[in-house]
């Protein structure tokens, strides 16, 4: 098997078809590049929950020519608004599709989405070409004419470039770094998708919304075309350690409610709308110092999976993948490190500062009750101004030297 052909005969082979992996290919076919796509599930279905896309992600689908299959299928919300845990009362609120306010400021919306039905328009607009299900990479070796895929169902490929966006456990990661696994970050999560009509004590039910409180934080967005459902994503401290091998681990009944007793009703309805068997480890990948080693790269939560709390780890695999897709298309021939390394370079501060920063947030949304609370609410008003930068980030403009996208907030 041989996989795709790039710039300059360049065979390249993308291991993983989730965001970063379809996004990559469609990138590439732009710029006239074919690529094979492994992919280890023998069909595409991205397991039930949604993810929030903001506008350093949809100005790159815009060029991808897919966006308005996204905004077909998703909800921009009304609104961000931070609410504290047990009387609901609102914190601080800007408004995001009221007034167009967050599209007029950062040039392109904001999206809550199914991860299906983004799956779905990214992989509908590849069109299956060069998409190979049912291929789990378990072993990668340099030759001397290029590097060496095995996959899991006794078949092998030969490439001359891997992109490694395998998700947060990645197989290309430990080839490229020699080891780094990801890290378990002592915080776990309860999700689910409830329909509007079982929320009747939601407040601004269109709004993405963090209630904070001690030691847990729930946020929640509308998704689906008519903003019918919403999406929550439920984040407790602990369990201490993670014993399971996998991301998730079983809980008995009650216990995801159990973790929000005496908070505001919209929060007790949305959790105990879902019955949950399981809660969702979160994982993170330690900053990389290298991100490729000689014919294999890395890129997404393989690179640098990140806690959710900015919703970032989708969208700067988005960035990613025009960021790779482009220095490919524009690199010199027989220039292959060259432009490897300026994809590191140019991907790995601003990751890392928003790795951090999602961190620092997680300690933020978790506070106990007390004095620091009115140190957080002045800090929490401040966000859009304080993370301005990453929202008005232009990934292709940042290689091909535009100016980010953002005028002042309103
Ligand atoms: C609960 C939760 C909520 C989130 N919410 C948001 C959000 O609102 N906004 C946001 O921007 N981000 C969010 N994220 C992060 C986001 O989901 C990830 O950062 C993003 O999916 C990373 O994309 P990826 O392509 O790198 O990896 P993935 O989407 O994980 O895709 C990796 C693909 O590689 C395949 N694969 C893995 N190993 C192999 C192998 N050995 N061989 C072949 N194929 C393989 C997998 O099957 C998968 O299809 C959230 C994450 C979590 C856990």
């Amino acid at each position: 098997m041989t996989a795709g052909m790039g710039i300059h005969g360049l065979r390249i082979a993308i291991i993983g078809a989730g965001i970063g992996g379809l996004t990559l290919a469609l990138a590439l076919r732009q710029r006239g590049m074919t690529a094979a796509v492994y992919e280890q599930a023998p069909e595409l279905t991205e397991i039930g929950a949604a993810v929030a896309l903001s506008a350093n992600a949809t100005r790159e689908l815009r060029r991808l020519g897919v966006l308005d299959g996204v905004t077909a299928a998703s909800t921009e919300p009304s609104a961000l608004i931070y609410r504290s845990w047990q009387d609901g009362r609102s914190i601080a609120a800007f408004p995001v599709h009221d007034g167009l306010a967050y599209q007029t400021r950062f040039g392109a919306p904001y999206c809550g989405i199914h991860r299906a039905d983004l799956q779905h328009v990214l992989a509908g607009a590849l069109g299956g070409s060069g998409l190979q299900l049912g291929h789990r990479l378990v072993d990668l070796a340099e030759s001397g004419d290029g590097i060496r895929l095995e996959f899991a169902n006794g078949q092998s490929a030969q490439a001359d470039l891997v992109i490694g966006a395998d998700g947060v456990r990645s197989v290309v990661r430990r080839y490229v770094t020699g080891g780094e696994d990801a890290v378990y970050s002592g915080t776990s999560a309860f999700r689910g998708i409830v329909p509007l009509s079982r929320l009747p004590s939601l407040p601004d039910p269109q709004a993405i919304q963090f209630w904070m409180g001690p030691d847990a934080h729930l946020l929640h967005y509308a998704i689906g075309g008519g903003g019918q459902d919403v999406n929550f994503f439920a984040v407790v401290e602990g369990p201490k350690a993670w014993s399971h091998t996998g991301w998730q681990a079983p809980v008995g009944h009650g216990e995801a409610l159990a973790a929000f007793k005496g908070w505001h009703p919209a929060v007790t309805e949305m959790i105990g709308a879902v019955e949950h068997t399981v809660r969702w480890g979160l994982f993170t990948v330690r900053p990389l110092l290298h991100w490729f080693r000689g014919r294999a790269v890395l890129l997404g939560d393989a690179a640098h999976a990140m806690l959710p709390h900015h919703g970032q780890g989708a969208n700067t695999t988005i960035e990613d993948a025009i960021t790779l897709a482009e220095l490919l298309a524009t690199a010199s021939p027989g220039r292959l490190e060259t432009s490897l390394g300026r994809y590191q370079a140019m991907r790995r501060a601003r990751t890392r500062k928003i790795q951090r920063s999602s961190r620092v947030t997680n300690d933020l949304l978790h506070l106990q009750d007390g004095p620091a609370l009115a140190d957080r609410d002045r800090r929490v008003s401040r966000f859009p101004e304080d993370f301005g930068w990453i929202h008005a980030f232009d990934a292709l403009g940042s290689v091909t030297g535009s100016a980010p996208i953002s005028r002042p907030a309103a």
